[in-house]
């Protein structure tokens, strides 16, 4: 499903797909067949890895359907628009396949002296990529994601750098833990959005995100509203003419290295089949998600479990969430709240807001470990902090009932609104009871109203009787 009704760039009817990779570039990476339909074998071309499923296929060439964009944006935006963008970025695609060893870039030699400008188009085209992408992720764009018609790069949210990669694009793993990460699309994006254990993949909203795109040795690096790491070159901002290319020195054969890095969609090197053979643990845990839920597989949680487990074993947050919940719930296993609360320390302890917020519930409920309001607070407000919407509603009614705390409805307000705000329904249910009420704020039917029909929009019956109560009583 895309969520655009128009071109996102101008609005016109969207009748234009763009190419993953551009078309000048494709044709470096395929060779010329005669049958441009046949598939290439896997010994001559790139192989693709698709990150929902973890397969490996192969693909057809530079006008195959896989290679393409939904149709996203219209033909004039394609075209005409953003043809200065397209000649700025082969120019610079151009220079990394010519000089494939290099320590710096000069951008005045690539692009002339009038290089500002040309690097604007060239983050103008790199928007129009990230914009098809982000859409066909099943994200909507954020708000204040930049457009290419008039984008100006003085003011830009979005930071390109550059630097080199010869064997694949990793993101350095250090990010992957910091970032409470999120894959999404085919061509993975790191994002940091919202996502609770078990639930399916809907419209996500973006708040920040890194993505890379691989040219010949070379990698750009995509920072948007979050700060560029300076490992992966400095941020091209048109303030100086030569850029130093840092050299990643990833060792790709290092399985235990690499497990924590994030390894992208095309590339020729076929460790990358091996790899999702032997299983990359987001690729693991994907995989399991699926069992676990029955999305486009028959529901198995036997195949469900042991893929978290190898996954969970190897450190992957969301597989340690996962599967505690299976033992805390007891689906498919013997019910263990000991095994739970394991697992979840363990992803509690590196940060991942979910872990934190069921280990949080667990004390605040004294379920398998003895009550500790003090606990679930100090838990429910790390998660909170990070913007795990179901720690802020949980928080918010600790302070609403004053459990643990001095009662604050104010507060508790507060929170339910960021919960409620990111689609969180029993937030939205609750603040519309709140303000129907008016025991504890001014009551305020219109409010109320606008919580609940949000709420009643995702199918919260309570929300829908509520509401139907509203009108009848008028
Ligand atoms: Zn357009």
């Amino acid at each position: 499903m895309i969520y655009t009704t128009g071109c996102w760039m101008c609005g016109a009817p969207a009748d234009s797909r763009e190419h993953r990779y551009k078309k000048s570039e494709s044709k470096r990476l395929f060779p010329i067949r005669k049958n441009k339909y046949k598939p290439y074998v896997a010994d001559e071309l790139p192989l693709c890895i698709s990150f929902d499923s973890g397969k490996v296929y192969s693909i057809k060439g530079p006008e195959a359907n896989t290679e393409k964009y939904p149709r996203l944006i219209c033909k004039l935006c394609n075209n005409e628009k953003t043809q200065r963008m397209d000649i700025a970025y082969d120019k610079l695609s151009t220079w990394c396949w010519e000089n494939p060893e290099v320590t710096s870039i000069n951008l005045n030699k690539m692009w002339g002296s009038d290089y500002q400008s040309e690097l604007s188009y060239f983050y103008g085209y790199c928007i129009k990529i990230l914009g098809c992408e982000i859409l066909s992720s099943q994200c909507s764009l954020p708000a204040d994601f930049p457009n290419p018609l008039n984008f100006k790069l003085e003011n830009s949210n979005l930071i390109l750098s550059i630097c080199k990669s010869p064997t694949m694009a990793v993101i350095h793993p250090n990010f992957t833990k910091e970032m409470n990460y999120k894959i999404i699309g085919k061509k993975a994006l790191l994002t940091s959005l919202e996502r609770t254990s078990l639930e399916e993949l809907g419209v996500k909203k973006i708040l920040n995100l890194i993505w890379h795109r691989q040219i010949g040795n070379y990698q750009i690096n995509f920072w948007f509203n979050i700060e560029p790491e300076p490992l992966l070159g400095a941020p091209l901002n048109g303030a100086k003419e030569i850029y130093d290319v840092p050299d990643l020195q990833i060792d790709c054969f290092d399985m235990d290295y690499v497990s924590n890095a994030l390894i992208f969609g095309t590339t020729h090197n076929k460790w990358l089949a091996e790899s999702s053979k032997e299983g990359h643990p987001y690729n693991q845990y994907k995989l399991g998600l699926r069992y676990a839920t029955g999305n486009g597989v028959k529901q198995n949680i036997s195949k469900a479990i042991r893929l978290y487990k190898s996954a969970a074993d190897k450190d992957n947050v969301m597989a340690q969430t996962d599967l505690g919940l299976i033992y805390f719930n007891g689906i498919g296993v013997e019910k263990d709240a000991h095994k739970a609360i394991e697992l979840w320390d363990l992803a509690a302890n590196e940060g991942y807001a979910p872990a934190q917020n069921n280990l949080g519930y667990l004390f605040e409920q004294g379920l398998g470990v003895s009550k500790d309001y003090n606990m679930a607070i100090r838990l429910y407000e790390q998660a909170a902090t990070k913007g795990y919407s179901t720690a802020q509603y949980n928080l918010g009614n600790m302070y609403f009932n004053g459990i643990g705390v001095e009662k604050d409805v104010h507060k508790a307000i507060q929170l339910w609104e960021l919960a409620a705000n990111e689609g969180h329904v029993m937030a939205q249910n609750n603040l519309g009871c709140l303000y129907a009420s008016g025991s504890e704020v001014e009551k305020d039917d219109q409010i109320a109203t606008k919580w609940w029909n949000l709420a009643a929009d995702q199918g919260h019956i309570s929300a829908q009787k509520n509401l139907q109560h509203m009108i009848e009583s008028r």
